[in-house]
């Protein structure tokens, strides 16, 4: 059985304490806690200790998305802690402006695939760059942004495949052309079908559609992503 999840960005913008409590009366084992916008990061890390996640199997950190190369160090130290306590970070590559710095999260650093705006992460061949300066870094397959920059899923499938041994963790969501994260739509999960027999069944599945303004619910959104995903096995037809 696949675990899903949600990232807290997208349930309540800025505010990780009322996301998880909206997912408390959910039947959900995975989240990612959301600190996409610097000023979220620091509040994040100086509570987590405080909060109560026991009741996840899989909790990983989104960090930052952008902040100033001087910044780094500060942000890569807080990471480690907090990757000393067991939670992965998913980080964009944009961000990474020293590799050596990075190598010291080892296997908790995710790196995420990039929608179509960044200038690097979208392919198997811009990921691989990215993943030779961080020889131990594990793969965040976000796969609607892999659908945004190839919407035929060849290069979504390339990746899964390329990369495949580092995977471990997945975004889902509709990401639409202005590169927003909305509700999966059904063209979205017949694509994403398409791909699902490449993700392990024990990797967890992050959902990303922004529900903040009463877009979707909870349920329709883990019901849409959990079609997208089910591989169906022969043996068992
Ligand atoms: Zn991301």
């Amino acid at each position: 059985m696949r675990r899903f999840g949600f990232s807290t960005g997208a349930l309540a913008r800025g505010d990780f304490r009322r996301a998880l409590e909206l997912l408390r009366i959910h039947e959900i084992d995975a989240v990612e806690l959301s600190a996409l916008r610097l000023d979220e990061f620091e509040p994040l890390v100086s509570a987590i200790t405080n909060l109560d996640l026991r009741r996840f199997s899989f909790v990983s950190i989104h960090a930052p998305s952008w902040f100033s190369p001087e910044l780094e160090r500060g942000v890569v130290n807080d990471l480690r802690l907090l990757a000393e306590s067991g939670y992965p970070a998913v980080v964009h590559p944009n961000v990474i402006y020293t590799p050596e710095m990075w190598n010291e999260l080892e296997g908790k650093l995710l790196i995420e695939n990039m929608d179509k705006r960044k200038p690097i992460g979208r392919t198997v061949s811009e990921m691989r760059q990215i993943f030779d300066s961080l020889p131990a870094a594990r793969f965040c397959f976000d796969i609607g942004h892999a659908r945004q920059v190839d919407p035929s899923m060849t290069e979504a499938s390339l990746l899964l495949n390329v990369f495949g041994d580092r995977l471990t963790e997945v975004h889902i969501s509709e990401v639409n052309t202005a590169s927003r994260h909305d509700p999966i739509s059904w063209n979205a999960i017949k694509a994403f079908q398409s791909v699902a027999k490449y993700i392990p069944e024990n990797v967890p599945i992050i959902l990303e559609p922004l529900i903040d303004q009463g877009q979707s619910q909870i349920e329709t959104e883990i019901q849409r992503a959990r079609e997208a995903l089910t591989t169906f096995s022969l043996a068992s037809t």
